[in-house]
């Protein structure tokens, strides 16, 4: 069994549990344990060079039972069909913990979009909702960024839906610059939000993030704005890594010169001599560990060495099945991805529905909204997980699994 379909298998094993726990039957875990609609496409892309490439592409609809599918796409040259399949169900998770009307999706291509140049990707962001467009639409199946994509893909990819629309559509896709319809304050959103949920798990530890030792593994779009909100806010930050190496000072590390020197695909350990492996990075001594790069980091082989106090999960799916207990043995405090991360599909609710108002919002009340909408869904997995005696991650998907599958009862799908 490969890697990826573990993660496939670990939500299934998951979801069955919470679905258990709610009283619901065998035919109800059925209809969730898999996307109702996924779709391949092939993507053909004249490249600079005159020739033809063609590209694998993907985009899962999870359950559309509460409403509209709604997920990122990620450029990835590692995404696979199940990688697809159980972030779709993730996000599944993330909107039902923070109550939003809707199902989960998620679309990805294989490419790595490091190695192309921006007409190439433009031309292969265009490709990809032309290919995916009758499935997607304000009303169906969102899209929004993910790993490597970003607010300009977002607006190609919306100038392509709105031609095929026939009418400009920004409530299409979320993420986009401010000045085609995006929402203030969501490209910090999702470092916003492990922020908030972070703030609410060192409260119970006694602490706050001010004094507070914390490594992060990525350097991208989450953990790039995280690592400059939480400096600011007096953390130390020790460790941070990018897809090659990490960085560590016992005493913090310059972020400010750091983010000055990062490309846009978040690397800046290449500029450094002095680096330690990713593996390491992870095992440091600190406070708090924040994975915010991809999934699988935290396995039954390093887990026993994780040395952080709270473990907060920014990427998607960071920590395995086995890593998660001995985590849970050892008293480490877990707020699990589909809860940390959900700042991002909390504005993109917003930015969507900015649009379909046509009235825009200070990003004073954005912020105001979002931290409300992730203490309270901090606060509801929290005290699950006490009067319940499970840990972080199963109070999560019950919460998060629980609308779905009412929803779907009523509809008569289970
Ligand atoms: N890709 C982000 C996630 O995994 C955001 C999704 C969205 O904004 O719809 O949560």
């Amino acid at each position: 069994m490969s890697e990826n379909s573990n993660l496939v298998t670990s939500t299934q094993g998951i979801i069955k549990e919470a679905l258990d726990k709610l009283g619901f039957d065998q035919g109800m875990y059925e209809l969730i344990k898999e996307p109702m609609r996924l779709l391949k496409v092939r993507i053909p892309v004249r490249m600079d060079d005159g020739t033809v490439k063609v590209f694998t592409g993907y985009r899962a609809q999870h359950n559309d039972a509460v409403g509209p599918t709604k997920g990122g796409v990620r450029f990835h040259p590692d995404v696979t069909e199940d990688d697809v399949v159980a972030l779709s169900m993730w996000m599944t998770l993330k909107a039902g913990i923070v109550n939003l009307p809707y199902g989960g999706g998620k679309g990805g291509i294989v490419c790595d979009p490091r190695e192309m140049s921006i007409g190439e990707v433009e031309r292969l962001s265009r490709g990809y909702v032309r290919a995916i467009s009758q499935i997607v639409g304000p009303t169906k199946d969102i899209p929004a960024p993910d790993v490597f994509t970003n607010a300009q893909i977002m607006a190609w990819m919306m100038d392509e839906y709105s031609a095929i629309d026939e009418y400009n559509s920004p409530g299409f896709i979320t993420g986009k610059p401010l000045v085609l319809g995006g929402s203030q304050g969501r490209d910090k959103a999702t470092a916003m939000g492990v922020v908030i949920c972070l703030e609410q798990a060192l409260e119970k530890r006694g602490k706050t993030i001010e004094g507070s030792r914390v490594v992060i593994q990525g350097f991208g779009n989450a953990g790039s704005f995280l690592s400059k909100i939480l400096s600011d806010r007096g953390a130390k930050i020790i460790g941070i890594s990018d897809a090659h190496a990490a960085l560590h000072d016992p005493n913090g590390l310059d972020i400010d010169y750091l983010l000055d020197r990062r490309d846009s695909f978040g690397m800046v350990t290449n500029l450094f001599e002095d680096t330690i492996t990713n593996q390491e990075l992870l095992e440091l001594d600190c406070d708090v560990l924040i994975p915010a790069a991809i999934a699988n980091q935290i396995t039954g082989d390093n887990a026993a060495n994780v040395k952080a106090d709270i473990l907060c999960e920014a990427a998607n799916g960071p920590t395995t099945a086995e890593a998660t207990k001995i985590l849970n043995d050892k008293g480490t405090l877990i707020v699990p991805d589909v809860l940390a991360s959900a700042g991002g599909v909390t504005v993109s609710y917003f930015e969507w529905v900015q649009n379909n108002q046509g009235y825009y919002w200070g990003e004073e009340e954005v912020n105001t909204k979002m931290t409300e909408i992730l203490i309270k869904a901090f606060d509801d997995i929290y005290e699950l997980s006490q009067s319940r005696r499970v840990d972080m991650r199963l109070a999560a998907y019950i919460i998060g699994i629980k609308r779905t599958a009412e929803a779907s009862r009523y509809r008569g799908w289970a």
